[in-house]
């Protein structure tokens, strides 16, 4: 069985803990590899590794860093077909799901090549008597990143990318649940030139975690995953006096408005409520259709789709979706179902029962649609992270507006309309960081920037873009003064702009 260590100073080192965690090949739910989990010892290990490697790698020019990353994505796509088949038998979603979370990725790396630009600091001539002013971007020095299981790819790349590029040496704590492209993709680096020790994969648990958070060495903690996971990491992180940025769960909504375009919006719904077994921070996984008319037009069309969807095992390209990502997972998805029912929820279309023929140990479900969800309901108000959909039927715009705004979670929201003023009112008011307008997910270029609101994102700024160059780099301002502007004596009083 295939064994899967650390990448460690360049190269993959068994563990040496003695614990492992299982790897499954949802498909078919048979365990197809074992992943070390990682020690403290392991973790300083990594980060001594990081730490004698980073000044070189920070004082290499800017250019030259970026070639690395220029180089990575040639080796990316060279291996994409390897890298989107080992994604879908790790994490279970289709192999056109998975080469999206490869490109969504590479999109970021794409950015991070411009990252020099973006680095260059600021310069006054003459900000006083013979006084120059001018800052600059400096790296913090060993980084870490912990990242979740739904986007193996994707959020590795959004966090070591620019880290790398901002001339930092970077820490990869990834989900144990699919460690092997996380792996591949630090192999990958090392081909394209990275010097060794500037990206490292320390695969674990909460041992590895509170390792990273407690490390004196490691200056910043970018993380993903579940909103406790996300505020505990914050403030673990915080008290250590780590920069920590961690962003969370969600409950996206979709608001169907009267005048909505119901074929368009019916496509979106199922493919953003649906995609991916509904194992995304961005699924849709509440509609509020507005009006009873609304709601009855929007239920005729939806029930029939979702009865329809097509499930089927990773390698079937022309699955709808896959299996889930654990057979875990896929009993508190179906626990959340029957929490529906008893709640008085009304299960319009059940897929609890689906059976995937030839993968009957595989950890699949249909879709799951439910109607008449009301506030108070814990499937209304907890993060489901599967294959259902909750329908909250509203009376008019504002309660359809109050939903997402008084909502715990705050990452991304969805409008369905024709009506460019309503669109305009309810993106400026909405209390959610992403919105869509005819957008089911509304998940930013990489040149903007990604972060929810609310208990979707704890901490200061937002992953990617702009944002990230200010997360990965401290600024250093320098007040210069020549002899020839220096006035004489000495001055006791606070320097002003006289
Ligand atoms: P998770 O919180 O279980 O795990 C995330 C990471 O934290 C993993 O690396 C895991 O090993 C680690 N971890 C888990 N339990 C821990 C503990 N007790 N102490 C310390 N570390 C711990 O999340 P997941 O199940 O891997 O991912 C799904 C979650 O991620 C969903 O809630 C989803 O909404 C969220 N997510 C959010 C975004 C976003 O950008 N907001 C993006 C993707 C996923």
């Amino acid at each position: 069985m295939r064994l899967i260590g650390h990448f460690i100073g360049g190269r993959e080192v068994k563990g040496t803990s003695g614990r492992t965690a299982d790897v499954f090949e949802p498909m078919t739910g048979m365990v197809q590899a074992k992943v070390d989990l990682a020690t403290k010892a392991e973790l300083r290990a990594a980060v001594e590794n990081a730490k004698a490697a980073q000044p070189e790698w920070g004082a290499t020019n800017p250019q030259r860093r970026v070639r690395v990353l220029m180089k990575f994505l040639e080796l990316v796509a060279r291996d994409n077909d390897a890298l989107a088949e080992l994604l879908a038998r790790e994490h279970g979603k289709t192999l056109p799901d998975a080469k999206g979370d490869i490109l969504r990725g590479v999109e970021v790396v794409e950015f991070a090549l411009g990252i020099p630009q973006l680095m260059k600091g600021e310069y006054t001539e003459g900000a006083g008597p013979g006084i120059d002013i001018y800052s600059m971007r400096q790296p913090l020095g060993v980084v870490a990143g912990i990242t979740p299981f739904n986007f193996p790819a994707m959020i590795p790349m959004w966090k070591f990318a620019p880290a790398i590029a901002c001339g930092n040496a970077f820490i990869l704590k990834p989900s144990e649940r699919d460690p092997g492209v996380p792996m591949r993709l630090a192999e990958l680096m090392l081909e394209a030139g990275l010097p060794p020790g500037i990206l490292n994969v320390v695969n674990g648990d909460k041992e590895a975690v509170d390792a990273i958070l407690d490390d004196p060495d490691i200056r910043a903690v970018g993380f993903v995953g579940s909103s406790p996971i996300a505020q505990y990491i914050y403030e673990r992180a915080a008290a250590t006096g780590k920069r920590a940025q961690c962003f969370g769960g969600a409950k996206n909504h979709a608001i169907i408005m009267p005048d909505a375009d119901m074929d368009q919006t019916v496509d979106a719904l199922v493919g953003a409520g649906y995609g991916a077994a509904g194992e995304r921070c961005m699924a849709v996984s509440v509609a509020v259709p507005v009006g009873k008319t609304t709601a009855d037009r929007l239920m005729e069309k939806l029930i029939p789709r979702v009865e329809n969807l097509k499930i089927g095992p990773s390698i079937d390209p022309t699955a709808d979706f896959g299996p889930l990502v654990t057979k875990e997972a896929l009993n508190r998805v179906r626990n959340y179902v029957e929490i529906g029912i008893k709640e008085g929820a009304k299960l319009a279309v059940d897929g609890r029962g689906f059976k995937m023929q030839g993968y009957e140990n595989g950890f699949y479900m249909g879709g799951c649609l439910f109607d008449n969800v009301t506030k108070d309901m814990r499937i209304y108000k907890e993060e489901i992270f599967g294959p259902v959909l909750s329908v909250v039927r509203a009376h008019d715009y504002d309660e359809a507006l109050r939903l997402p705004s008084e909502h715990d979670y705050g990452n991304g929201v969805a409008i369905f309309t024709r009506d460019g003023d309503a669109a305009r009112d309810f993106a400026a008011r909405v209390n959610v960081g992403m919105v869509g307008i005819n957008v089911p997910i509304p998940v930013p270029v990489a040149y903007y920037t990604f972060g929810g609101w609310k208990r979707s994102g704890f901490g200061d700024l937002n992953q990617y873009g702009p944002d990230s160059v200010r997360f990965y780099t401290k600024t250093k301002t320098v007040t210069s003064r020549w002899p020839s502007g220096v006035k004489e004596g000495a001055e006791f009083s606070i320097p002003t702009m006289k």
